[in-house]
């Protein structure tokens, strides 16, 4: 089979208002970028937003992730252009933008893979409309002008050792995690720690993402706590007046980007936080604008029911103008395997014994998602060295829990890798039995919701704090802060904050290292484990293998 790259080139896009025609968009609710990606305008964004239509949210998320790759996009693209061009039913998709760090790093691109992928692949995964530079731009510009704030006269006396605002660079830059400013003469700037967070995990990430318009944005960026004085007082932005620039310099990058996939079905792919030490859901308003558009729209909550999808289910969802009504657990043969052996060699042979052993985690994952009592199906994301046999025990496996579950082929097939799967999670989508339910309560304190959080979804025996976190818990309190949701930043790769703890482990302690304020968010965000907001390169980084030709044909993209 060709690469994904090859696939995406070879494929004509249709002109982007020809795309935009099929879910009512005008020429004119338009701004173009080139021929086939435009944003929608800040015109036809107010008039759709009072649209009374509003159509059916199906959320997609996954098993926990292994190096042997569980295809959620590719799925959502795929199970997407089914609805679209084989149930034919209007369909939009929402996705996230990629970020380069993972792109020229270990993990690749994020637009799908095979016969199901959006387009044009290249342009998406690197550059695209500017929406990440935007942000960086915006990040180091609100670091800069505070350090000149401390720098020109301080008023205010803020401690230049206790700036929580970090800079950012969407870029795998383990050197910029912890860093000095304002080294040598005194003209230099006043000499402070400072760190680089990669821009997708930064709070105006997130604050795009859940922004509901510009004097939003505005107020949400005036909230952002900068810091505090050297005689304990927080600083919020607003404060310093900063708020108007920001938002000036990220007002573009707030519209949504359509493009389209493989199959033509229109897709919005805006703002992109990972899941694991950020919210992980594409923006608020490309889904709503999704939502009012059309009958059935597909987006994906990044990692696991543990990360996205928790997250998806508590927070993401109470921003939308509807919650989810069904939800998709993807799932390999090969990753279920994994999880039982815990490493890569054999992935490729019949294992009956492994699969079943491994099935413990799809199993809590699918399980989790039914706990927010929304309908479940697991799609089997189907590689080719899986055998008969194990794809029908995977099966059987999923419905001795009285859920569905469907082989599908889209990687291969396009939208015909998976008609019935996609009248199965129609079906659900339509049954009006989502009656969605929240993990933890609005008013429980912090210590509450992470721990209703780590027992029922991680399936923790308890959380323990540092007393660093403690001491932050007791700053946020003073704050008045202590009951805003709780964004929990841990590892992808297993239910606990020990990556190595695979399956579907059970009487562990969940660590809780740091918390902080997202005020501008309105969330906090927990770490834990070993997580870090600025990831590394890897000894062989994806980059080694991307090149250009002297007409400007990339190639090694994934
Ligand atoms: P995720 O969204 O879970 O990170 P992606 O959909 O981005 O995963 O897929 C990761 C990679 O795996 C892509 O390069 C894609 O082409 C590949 N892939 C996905 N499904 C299959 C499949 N069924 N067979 C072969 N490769 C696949």
């Amino acid at each position: 089979m060709k690469s994904d790259i090859e696939i995406a080139q070879e494929t004509k896009e249709l002109p982007i208002n020809e795309i935009a025609a099929k879910v009512n968009l005008k020429e004119d609710d338009l701004e173009p970028y080139g021929y086939d990606k435009a944003k929608i305008n800040w015109q036809a964004i107010n008039r759709i937003s009072q649209n009374k239509k509003l159509g059916k949210l199906i959320l997609v998320t996954s098993i926990s992730p292994t190096p042997a790759g569980e295809g959620k996009s590719t799925i959502t693209i795929g199970l997407g252009d089914a609805i679209n061009n084989q149930l034919h039913k209007n369909t939009m998709i929402a996705l996230r933008e990629p970020s380069m760090g993972p792109v020229f790093g270990l993990k690749g691109g994020a637009t799908g893979g095979g016969m199901a992928q959006i387009i044009p692949m290249e342009d998406i995964n690197l550059h695209f409309t500017g929406d990440m530079h935007a942000l960086t731009a915006a990040i180091d510009t609100l670091a800069a002008l505070v350090d000149n704030y401390i720098y020109q006269d301080n008023s205010l006396n803020i401690d230049p050792e206790r700036i929580l605002l970090k800079r950012g660079l969407d870029v795998n830059d383990r050197a910029l995690r912890n860093i000095t400013v304002g080294q040598g003469s005194k003209f230099n700037g006043v000499e402070h720690k400072s760190s680089f967070a990669i821009t997708v995990a930064n709070e105006l990430m997130a604050i795009l993402c859940l922004a509901t318009d510009i004097d939003d944005l505005k107020a949400r960026i005036g909230d952002m706590l900068v810091g505090y004085t050297k005689d304990d007082q927080p600083v919020y932005v607003k404060q310093l007046g900063f708020q108007g620039a920001i938002a000036a310099l990220l007002s573009n990058a707030l519209k949504p980007n359509l493009v389209q996939t493989l199959e033509h079905t229109p897709a919005l792919v805006h703002g992109g936080p990972f899941a694991n030490i950020a919210h992980g859901a594409n923006s608020v308003i490309a889904t709503n604008l999704a939502l009012h558009l059309s009958d059935y729209v597909l987006t994906e909550a990044g990692f696991g029911s543990d990360l996205g999808g928790q997250k998806f289910m508590d927070f993401v969802s109470n921003h939308l103008d509807k919650k989810p009504d069904a939800a998709v657990v993807v799932a390999t043969v090969r990753a279920l395997k994994y999880q039982a052996l815990g490493k890569t060699d054999n992935l490729d042979e019949e294992n009956l014994a492994a699969l079943k052993a491994g099935f413990k985690n799809l199993e809590r994952h699918m399980n989790n998602m039914r706990s927010y009592n929304v309908p479940v199906v697991v799609l089997i994301n189907q590689f080719a060295t899986d055998t008969e046999a194990e794809l029908d025990l995977l099966k059987k496996l999923v419905e001795e829990q009285d859920i569905p579950a469907e082989v599908v082929t889209y990687h291969d097939d396009g939208s015909k890798g998976g008609i019935e799967a996609a009248q199965t999670v129609i079906d659900l989508a339509d049954s009006g039995k989502a009656k969605v339910v929240s993990t933890y309560d609005e008013d429980d304190d912090v210590k509450t919701k992470i721990e209703k959080v780590a027992t029922k979804i991680y399936h923790a025996s308890g959380v323990e704090y540092t007393e660093k976190a403690d001491k932050q818990i007791n700053e946020l309190t003073k704050l008045g802060k202590e009951k805003l949701p709780v964004i929990i930043a841990k590892t992808q790769y297993s239910f606990s904050d020990d990556k190595k703890q695979l399956g579907a482990p059970t009487d562990f302690k969940l660590h809780v290292k740091g918390i902080s304020l997202k005020n501008g968010a309105r969330f906090i965000v927990v770490t834990t484990g070993h997580v870090l907001d600025m990831p590394g390169l890897p000894k062989h980084p994806a980059a080694l293998d991307i090149d250009v030709d002297n007409n400007g044909k990339i190639s090694g993209l994934f």
